[in-house]
């Protein structure tokens, strides 16, 4: 969970819920608030009532949306829902999910996390001027489905046999929330880059989550993840799959247990918090170095520098304090304020660093901009010395997954020498968890992970890419 714009922006967080016995919209209101962290922008969801969809979605946070009011308007037993944070398409209303069409019959609402690489061949030369995201192309191509073909058009299960024709043509990362009138579907890629959980409430009713922690909050069991290349059709009749294309060789996000997810959850079988931690243990051992305190970039960096400590023996201890109600989207109402925007996020603990050689752990470092200012604030609160250790590999490759880092130009690591990086931020020493141990910590299993970013080795290939 980042909160500094040095890490890559939140992919988006996905929800769904069937639940004969409770109100799909107070539901998928809690699953989203659980979720925002993935993405902050814009909120929505579609809500059916057995017989119509109601779509209620807007810019801003979730809890700025939705009121009782509003939620009440959205009768029904059956949901999906969407956090975004924009990867491809702009950050408008009408890019906001989830996304919606009508044919042939069929009425059905879309909602998706990741992002797709074959989005221009996907479109063809449509002339459809309403195709600003990937996850638009998807929902026109499922239209297409709709209505191009009649043995898809009619029947019941229309919306299964065009998902069926249309989700093995998508490559690259998603894991989609879709429903009809009267059917819940979740989805996801071959690779399985984005998460996807099933879980069940105790009154029996079905609910979808891109993290665990949102399933926690309405109450909702895990009962397992969706596999990669897995639909999950839920009905009247209970949960059904189907495999909609052969499982790759998995490629989770790493990132996700570097900083996407929240701590509280878990992923692949694997707690999150605790994964976070065993990186900092490695990073203590892999680059100790003498200081008096240990201290994280919060909030997403906390566990690190807590296995940093524990592993090295140095204290533990805060050097900042983050405004926990700053929005990505705060008012700085002048461009003194918005150049000085990391002290609205961070105040140093001046009595907590003066004189003292600190470590300071950070998750990731993408830009660098809010580090160095971060950086600059310790010094002037006093510390003598600034020892950055980070808890991952440099990230030095775009993300073309579901991460808003296509612009490589803006990579600090793409760009500069790891000395070069330490000199621009200003710290005595730099040093990044080597990538393998990095993946150690996460899981002694070999193997399973994307780490396109920290290598430039893309599981599924980027269309015109050069990767040398
Ligand atoms: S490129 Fe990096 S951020 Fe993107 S899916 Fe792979 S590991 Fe995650």
């Amino acid at each position: 969970m980042a909160d500094s714009s040095d890490s890559p922006k939140e992919a988006c967080g996905v929800f769904g819920v069937r639940d004969p016995q409770q109100p799909a919209a107070h539901l998928t209101y809690l699953g989203l608030f659980a979720l925002q962290h993935r993405g902050q922008e814009s909120a929505g969801m579609a809500v059916s009532d057995g017989g119509k969809i109601t779509i209620d979605k807007d810019m801003g946070l979730v809890s700025a949306i939705f009121d009782e009011y509003r939620l009440q308007a959205l009768p029904g037993t059956m949901a999906i829902g969407h956090t975004r944070y924009a990867t491809t398409g702009a950050s408008a209303w009408r890019n906001a999910q989830p996304v919606a069409r009508h044919a042939g019959g069929t009425f059905f609402a879309l909602g998706h996390n990741g992002n797709l690489v074959n989005t221009a061949e996907l479109a063809g030369d449509r002339p459809d001027a309403d195709l600003d995201s990937d996850s638009d192309v998807v929902a026109a191509l499922i239209a297409d489905a709709l209505t191009a073909d009649p043995q898809i058009a009619d029947g019941d299960g229309a919306l299964i046999a065009a998902l069926a024709a249309v989700l093995p043509r998508l490559q690259g990362a998603f894991s989609f929330v879709i429903m009809d009138e009267t059917r819940l579907i979740g989805a996801r890629d071959a690779h399985g880059f984005r998460p996807l959980f099933l879980g069940q409430c105790d009154t029996g009713g079905w609910v979808l989550a891109s993290e665990t922690p949102a399933l926690n909050v309405v109450s909702a069991r895990v009962i397992r993840e969706i596999d990669p290349g897995e639909a999950v059709v839920i009905d009247d009749e209970g949960v059904h799959s189907f495999q909609f294309a052969p499982p790759q060789s998995r490629a989770l996000c790493s990132f996700e247990f570097v900083y996407i997810a929240r701590p509280d959850g878990t992923l692949g079988g694997v707690g999150v918090h605790a994964a976070r931690r065993r990186m900092g243990r490695a990073l203590a051992r892999q680059k100790p170095v003498d200081a008096d305190m240990v201290m994280p970039i919060p909030d997403s960096s906390i566990p690190g520098a807590q296995g940093y400590a524990a592993e090295s023996g140095i204290e533990y201890g805060d050097g900042l304090i983050k405004n926990r109600y700053i929005g990505r989207t705060f008012i700085a109402p002048s461009q003194k304020l918005r150049d000085n925007a990391v002290r609205i996020k961070f105040n140093a603990i001046e009595d907590n660093v003066v004189g003292k050689r600190l470590v300071v752990v950070e998750d990731s470092i993408v830009r660098a901009t809010t580090l160095r200012a971060t950086m600059r604030l310790l010094r002037d609160a006093g510390a003598a010395e600034i020892h950055l250790r980070v808890l991952s590999a440099p990230y030095r490759w775009s993300c073309f997954y579901g991460l808003d880092t296509s612009d490589r130009s803006k990579l600090v690591a793409a760009t500069m020498s790891i000395e070069q990086i330490r000199d621009h931020l200003g710290a005595d020493s730099l040093a990044y968890l080597e990538l393998d141990q990095m993946l150690t910590a996460i899981s002694p299993e070999p193997g399973g992970f994307c780490t396109a970013c920290m290598t430039g080795d893309y599981p599924v290939p980027i269309p015109g890419m050069l990767t040398t």
